[in-house]
């Protein structure tokens, strides 16, 4: 400012100068003095012209092109730019920052909608989206409760009480196929709220699958426990001869009997679910396996009836599995008890195993029993599902028998297939992929190696 000052007082003193030498007036000072009163008006001149240029840059803003001035207004439009600058670059991180994290809430597992004051939708991201079918550049600025209309979402809305969530259905929700969206609003800032969803459906389905498993245990081991129980009193209350003393305490036993056996293939179930995958370096004969599993069936087959069942066992190519010997027993052996439980005296099971092909090996199980009618077949692997409950439990059946089967099947990436027509028997086969499949004798080749370590 003081160097501008000088400059001023220079300008004047150059002007006086050149109106004492230039000028023809008569005397002195009038010469100096229009001197000076032109140096003044010239000055001024130029200022307003610079600042008018730096007026009219400003005015355009387009401040990436800053006008050529010197001087004073030269550095103030140097000053300008340099703030504008900086300014910009501010505005380009927090527009950067605010992608970075309205990106970070787009890969969010969970629906997003941010709601203004008024419950309109001001952003919402992708899986929102897809959640409540919005259109999320549509329905910005739409009212939420138009594109929500559950009545509990209005009902939770209207309440304002947001320490819990709702569960509603989803837009796309059918009695075939149920979808259950748990919606929590959160309040924040002035009036605006956060609209989160979480797609619940697999949750409610586990949690009633859950509640039903707890129901049919406890359904399972009351039957025989009342029976037990009345057995009990009744030995209590009343004199009993020896035979009917004995008499009573095997159907006591066959009670106790079933409820071990029920425990024992509870705790078969939930070892399968939570052990570790079975191994593949871990090889178990087929046909020792097979003739295990014929064996045990022919005891029970003796067991259950004089005239027995026709077992045979059929093997094309003798074969190892990789596995686990315990699980692929246990599989086995809950076939061929099916098959002989629920085919007549005299019936004939036939077990069999070949190799296809393409390396895979296939276990099955084949009856001339009363076979399965077509709706029931979807479900035989749930667990407690049965058929015929009486006969189930007339032979002492769980109705978990399959689901281990299947709980087995998946654990050593294979396939069970069950195949029937009623009054035409029954075959449930399982598929062994390539990789676990070996032929005994055959030297495991390099590349059959590399195929069960990969
Ligand atoms: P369960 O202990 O009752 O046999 P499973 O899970 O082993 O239970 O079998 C489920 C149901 O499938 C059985 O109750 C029965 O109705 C039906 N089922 C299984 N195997 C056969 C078969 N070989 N022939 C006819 N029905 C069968």
């Amino acid at each position: 400012m003081i160097w501008r000052v000088f400059r001023f007082f220079l300008f004047q003193l150059a002007g006086a100068l050149v109106g004492y030498f230039a000028l023809t007036l008569a005397q002195a000072e009038h010469r100096v003095i229009v001197g000076i009163l032109v140096a003044s008006m010239a000055w001024v001149l130029i200022d307003l012209r610079r600042g008018q240029k730096l007026r009219s840059w400003l005015r355009e803003g387009d401040t990436s092109r800053p006008p050529v001035i010197p001087g004073y207004w030269g550095e103030m439009a140097d000053r300008v730019r340099r703030l504008v600058r900086i300014r910009d670059r501010k505005l380009i991180e927090s527009e950067q920052r605010l992608q970075e994290f309205l990106s970070a809430i787009q890969a969010s597992p969970n629906g997003v909608v941010l709601l203004d004051a008024e419950g309109r939708i001001e952003w919402c991201n992708q899986t929102a989206a897809d959640h409540f079918g919005f259109d999320p550049q549509r329905d910005l600025m739409q009212q939420v409760s138009n594109l929500v209309r559950d009545p509990q979402f209005a009902a939770y809305q209207a309440k304002g009480d947001y320490a819990h969530d709702v569960v509603i259905p989803g837009p796309a929700s059918s009695n075939s196929r149920p979808v259950r969206l748990s919606v929590h609003l959160h309040p924040y800032g002035e009036g605006r709220s956060l609209m989160m969803s979480r797609d619940v459906t697999a949750l409610e389905q586990a949690e009633t699958m859950r509640r039903d498993f707890v129901a049919n245990v406890s359904h399972e081991i009351r039957t025989p426990l009342t029976v037990l129980g009345g057995f009990v009193e009744t030995m209590q209350n009343l004199p009993m001869d020896g035979p009917e003393r004995q008499r009573y305490l095997a159907l006591m036993s066959q009670q106790a009997q079933r409820m071990q056996t029920l425990v024992n293939d509870l705790l078969t179930l939930s070892r399968l679910e939570g052990s570790p995958l079975p191994r593949l370096d871990e090889w178990v004969d087929v046909r020792a396996l097979m003739d295990t599993c014929a064996q045990e069936g022919r005891e029970l087959s003796m067991l259950m009836t004089q005239v027995g069942h026709d077992i045979t066992v059929q093997i094309d190519t003798d074969c190892r599995i990789a596995g686990s010997q315990m699980e692929l027993h246990s599989a086995m052996a809950n076939l061929v008890n099916n098959a002989i439980r629920y085919t007549p005296n005299g019936g004939t099971v036939t077990m069999q195993w070949v190799r296809h092909a393409d390396g895979s090996g296939e276990f099955s199980v084949t009856d001339d029993g009363p076979g399965i009618a077509p709706e029931h077949l979807p479900r035989l692997t749930e667990r407690f599902y049965r058929v015929d409950r009486s006969r189930s439990r007339e032979t002492g059946g769980t109705g978990l028998g399959l689901a281990i089967v299947k709980h087995v099947v998946q654990r050593h990436g294979a396939q069970l297939l069950i195949t029937s027509k009623p009054g035409q028997g029954a075959r449930f086969a399982i598929t062994f992929p390539a990789s676990r499949v070996q032929r005994v004798g055959a030297h495991a080749s390099r590349r059959d190696a590399q195929a069960v370590t990969a």
